[in-house]
């Protein structure tokens, strides 16, 4: 006998399904989504009603009669709701407006104070939105469903809370409780790469895969875990350090207070370092032409374009963040079997300059009897990926309990 929870369970997996298929059509009849979906015409009934009843979905119509009532059509509203996104960047923050297609409204990226108080950034945090939500009307104001944040570190989703940031520094942070305080808007916080990752199974490149893995290459790395089509988050939360992974214990310090971890050899920070170091120890390379001999300039992106260029330092440097990056990948993919892995982050904006050799280096390191190549792409959601899959978070919670936002104060 199926208990309560179970039904619960069925039901909102049902709601999903069939939101997704209406979603991913721009009209269709209930008889299509029952089709597709393998759920009754009874069930479908009952589900689109509800979405109707809270605007989510709308009839635009009717359909060819076969003799009958002619058949209603229906279609998403993708702006019946707005959600805000946040991605709380060491270099940018980012907050958009989004619509429930992810269809940007409104954008605000504003560089990251250098201070990294938490204090201070979360004021401009609660700026960015102020001046997001000044612009809306009334009716439009109360369209919005939410607030979902997108932070690098330790993150505890259901307190809302920072544990640890290693790239901020900080420590015990409560990020939910003055964004509510200031907007009284339901607000849901996660960890940046797991944001990513929700991004990708509602918009980007893990909408028809079930299993995968995003590998997040910024100032910092993590990885976010997709297990079924459900973001993996650990016991407390606390999945995808894939970046403090040991790789060489007599490596550089990490910011985490280990040593060798994948962060500090691979990061974008730490191939800054690298170069940085080189050059101040007399090592010649373009790199200190193309910044101006301003090496506080230096970054994964001029790396990354003097490496192209033939410069050796840079090559070294690329080689080297490579090298440990496709062992790291190697072994999650031994360990994990996904069918995709995703570059996330500044660094995949490298594009195939990194993709390619990277694939090289998984496929020398992943088990032999592998019969399908690694699969290794990277994110077409560009730099606004961590802000729309904050978003996507409530968007997942809002389709998953019948159009009504629930989300714990
Ligand atoms: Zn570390």
């Amino acid at each position: 006998m199926p208990t309560k929870i179970d039904k619960s369970i069925l039901n909102n997996i049902n709601k999903k399904n069939i939101i997704n298929v209406i979603r991913e059509h721009d009209v269709i009849y209930k008889a299509e989504i029952a089709r597709m979906t393998d759920l009754s015409i009874p069930t479908v009934m009952k589900i689109t009603d509800e979405f109707i009843s809270n605007g989510l979905v709308q009839t635009v119509g009717k359909g060819e009669s076969t003799g009958g009532k002619p058949p209603q059509l229906l279609q998403f509203v993708a702006d019946a709701r707005h959600i805000i996104g946040v991605d709380i960047g060491t270099t940018n923050i980012s907050v958009l407006l989004i619509n429930l297609a992810a269809q940007i409204k409104i954008k605000h990226t504003i560089p990251t104070d250098p201070s990294r108080d938490f204090a201070v950034i979360m004021t401009q945090v609660i700026e960015a939105v102020a001046s997001i939500l000044s612009q809306q009307t009334e009716t439009e104001a109360e369209n919005i469903l939410g607030i979902g944040v997108g932070v690098a570190g330790l993150i505890s989703s259901a307190e809302g809370k920072v544990l640890f940031s290693p790239d901020f520094g900080w420590r015990q942070q409560d990020i939910k409780k003055p964004l509510y305080d200031a907007f009284r808007l339901p607000v849901f916080v996660d960890n940046v790469t797991r944001a990513m990752a929700m991004g990708e199974l509602w918009f980007g490149l893990g909408q028809d895969v079930n299993d995968f893995l995003c590998i997040n290459l910024g100032y910092g790395i993590g990885a976010a875990i997709v297990i079924d089509n459900e973001v993996y988050s650990g016991r407390r939360g606390l999945s995808g350090e894939f970046g403090h992974m040991t790789m060489d214990k007599n490596g550089p310090k990490c910011d985490c207070g280990n040593y060798g971890c994948l962060e500090a050899l691979s990061s974008a920070n730490a191939m800054s370092k690298q170069a940085r170091t080189a050059i101040q120890s007399g090592a010649h390379s373009t790199i200190s032409l193309v910044v101006n001999g301003d090496l506080e300039k230096i970054d994964a992106k001029v790396i990354f374009e003097c490496a192209q260029a033939g410069d050796a330092l840079a090559n070294n440097i690329v080689n080297q963040a490579i090298k440990y990056l496709g062992i790291a990948i190697a072994s999650a993919v031994n360990f994990l079997d996904p069918q995709l892995i995703i570059l996330e982050g500044g660094v995949s904006r490298a594009g195939e300059a990194l993709q390619l050799p990277l694939t090289q280096e998984v496929e020398r390191h992943v088990m032999p009897f592998r019969e399908h190549s690694v699969n290794i792409m990277t994110s077409h959601l560009g730099s606004d990926a961590a802000a729309i899959g904050a978003a996507a978070f409530l968007l997942k919670n809002l389709v998953e309990h019948g159009g009504k936002i629930q989300l714990s104060e």
